[in-house]
């Protein structure tokens, strides 16, 4: 690689939440440090990191003195605003680029993206109406699930349009924002590809992980899915495509539907992902070392795992079971340190290994 950042560079986070925190933990073992930007002081991440900042994303000159101290830019959730990116980028390079938020931050913009870059999605219809509505139901058929088009996760900002459902309502419970109506994929299992791509276009990519969702959370992931060589292949064909076409530096996941063996593109994630998690002990390299890797220009890592693994995430009240968790030897608990497990929140998650070809 030209001009790897060496040990002892500061690797600057945009985000604190746990995804920074184990970025950060990955990076220090790399000798780096990290500091921490987010608009909530001391969250998982600040509390691992060398330093931290707390102030809104809207104040650049914020975050233009947090971007001065850095040697490079990363960041750990893909809302980040367009000026604080650019802030950031005045001051020292910001990998992913810009190109990588703009074409993941909105999920009308991000499906036609995945089209162009020759991949399949559902159908879908741009929806800023009623009116849109109807007629994005009379092409696509009911169930369907209307969106929006920004900042939705976790599930939420999503309504399935059923038979019996008023639309009026629908739109008003979504906020009347813009919004993308996807028909309804009727896939048997749900899978996910998390692959690292470096400056010079190499890529590093893990095995498919297959995803069980609950209440819209991802609940279990499953690594290295069963699946058979033409899946593997095609799914690798996908991360490929998806990598250069964003021409991303770093680590990005791939939500998928698989449907008769047929892979339908359902999300980008252009950042380090929940269903890569299982990286972090059943491979030599986790996909946050991947990450720091190629944020610093350093050669990729392995992504090869050694063990299966499944791994669970600990959601709520999940995490007051840490002492039994603990106890299990076979298990490899992972806890973030919020302090408050609100229902629905993710507070950990725990990997459990096993033999390869079980
Ligand atoms: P989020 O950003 O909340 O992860 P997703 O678009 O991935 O949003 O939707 C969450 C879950 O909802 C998916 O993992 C899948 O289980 C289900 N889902 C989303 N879109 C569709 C669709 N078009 N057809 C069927 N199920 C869907
Ligand atoms: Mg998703």
């Amino acid at each position: 690689m030209d001009n790897p950042l060496p040990p002892g560079s500061v690797i600057g986070i945009l985000g604190g939440g746990q995804l920074g925190r184990m970025l950060a933990l990955s990076a220090s073992r790399l000798g780096f440090d990290t500091h921490i930007f987010d608009p909530a002081p001391n969250g998982p991440a600040a509390r691992v990191a060398a330093r931290s900042w707390a102030a809104p994303w809207d104040d650049d000159g914020a975050v233009e003195h947090f971007a001065s101290k850095c040697d490079a830019i990363t960041f750990e959730f893909e809302n980040i605003p367009a000026s604080a990116l650019a802030a950031a980028a005045s001051k020292a390079p910001v990998r992913p680029g810009r190109r990588s938020l703009e074409l993941t931050q909105d999920r009308l913009i991000e499906k036609q993206f995945i089209r162009d870059a020759g991949c399949q999605t559902v159908d879908f219809a741009d929806v800023n109406s009623i009116s849109d509505l109807e007629a994005g139901l009379s092409r696509l058929g009911r169930p369907a699930i209307l969106k929006t088009r920004r900042f939705g996760y976790d599930g939420k900002g999503q309504i399935v349009i059923r038979d019996e459902t008023d639309l009026e309502t629908a739109w008003r419970d979504l906020g009347e924002q813009p919004a993308i109506l996807e028909a309804f994929s009727p896939f048997q299992r749900e899978l996910s590809i998390v692959a690292a791509r470096a400056a010079n276009g190499e890529m590093a990519i893990y095995p498919l992980a297959e995803n069980s969702h609950e209440g819209g959370i991802l609940r279990l992931s499953k690594a290295p899915a069963h699946v058979d060589s033409a899946t593997e292949n095609s799914a690798i064909e996908i991360a490929r495509a998806i990598g250069a076409g964003l021409g991303h530096i770093g680590v990005f996941a791939v939500e998928l539907f698989d449907v008769d063996g047929q892979l339908i593109v359902n999300e980008i994630a252009p950042r380090v992902h929940n269903t890569g998690h299982w990286t972090m002990d059943a491979c030599a390299c986790s996909q946050f070392e991947q990450h720091m890797r190629a944020v610093a220009g350093w050669s990729l890592g392995d992504t090869i795992p050694h063990s299966a693994c499944e791994m669970t995430n600990l959601i709520g009240g999940d995490v007051t079971n840490w002492q039994g968790l603990a106890s299990d030897a076979a298990t490899c608990l992972h806890l973030y340190g919020k302090t408050e497990a609100r229902a629905g929140r993710k507070m950990g998650h725990i990997n459990r290994l096993f033999p390869l070809n079980d």
